[in-house]
C-alpha cells in the first residue's frame, strides 16, 4: 500500500507559500490508517518503549492508537495553558516568535523509555522541544516516528541523540 496515495497537498494553508500536508484522507481509510498505526507501532516495540508521547494536535490521533497497539499508556504534550495539572514547559524558536509545550510533571515516571509520535516532522523544532521535556520528567526519549517527513527542512539533524522514522517523505 502506498501510503502517499493517501496525501493530500493544500497549496497556501495555513499562509500563503505554506504547501499543507493534509492527513485527513489517510485517517478516513480504515486499511491506510491500520497500517500506519501497525508501522508506527513497530518501532515503540523495537524500543520496548514503556510509554507514547502524543504532540498535540494531530499527533493524538496517531499517538493514542499506537500506544493502544502497544498495550502501554498515552501522555499528551500540549500547547502552553491548556493542560490542567502542574506541569514542565519548554519554550522553542519559530519563525516568527516562539511558542511554548508542556506536559504534566506525573505523565512520566523517571527512567520509563518513551516513543514520540507526530504527525509531520517539519523543521524539528516542536520535537526537539517534546524531548526535553521528556528529559526534565527524567525519562528517555528512546525514538521519534511520524507519518510524514518533510524531508528539505533537514529536521532529523537536530534529533540526532533519537532513532527518527517516518512513513512517506517528500
Ligand atoms: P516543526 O516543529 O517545524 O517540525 O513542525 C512540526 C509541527 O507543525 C507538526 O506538529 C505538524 O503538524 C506541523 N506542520 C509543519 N509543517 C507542516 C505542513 N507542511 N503540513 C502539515 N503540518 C505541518
Amino acid at each position: 500500500m502506498n501510503l502517499k496515495n493517501f496525501i493530500r497537498d493544500i497549496p497556501d494553508f495555513p499562509k500563503p507559500g505554506i504547501v499543507f500536508k493534509d492527513i485527513t484522507p489517510l485517517l478516513g481509510n480504515g486499511p491506510a490508517f491500520a497500517h500506519t498505526v501497525q508501522l508506527l507501532a513497530d518501532v515503540g516495540a523495537r524500543h520496548k518503549v514503556d510509554k507514547v508521547v502524543a504532540i498535540e494536535s494531530r499527533g493524538f490521533l496517531f499517538g493514542s492508537a499506537v500506544a493502544q497497539r502497544l498495550g502501554v499508556g498515552v501522555v499528551p504534550v500540549r500547547k502552553k495553558g491548556k493542560l490542567p495539572f502542574k506541569t514542565f514547559s519548554a519554550t522553542y524558536q519559530l519563525e516568527y516568535g516562539n511558542d511554548t509545550v508542556e506536559i504534566h510533571v506525573d505523565g512520566l515516571r523517571p527512567g520509563e523509555r518513551v516513543l514520540l509520535v507526530d504527525d509531520v516532522l517539519a523543521t524539528g523544532g516542536t520535537v526537539e522541544a517534546v524531548a526535553k521535556l521528556v528529559a526534565q520528567s527524567g525519562a528517555h526519549p528512546a525514538a521519534a516516528v511520524f507519518a510524514i517527513e518533510l524531508e528539505f527542512l533537514k529536521g532529523r539533524h537536530r534529533l540526532a541523540h533519537l532513532d527518527v522514522v517516518s512513513l512517506i517523505s517528500f
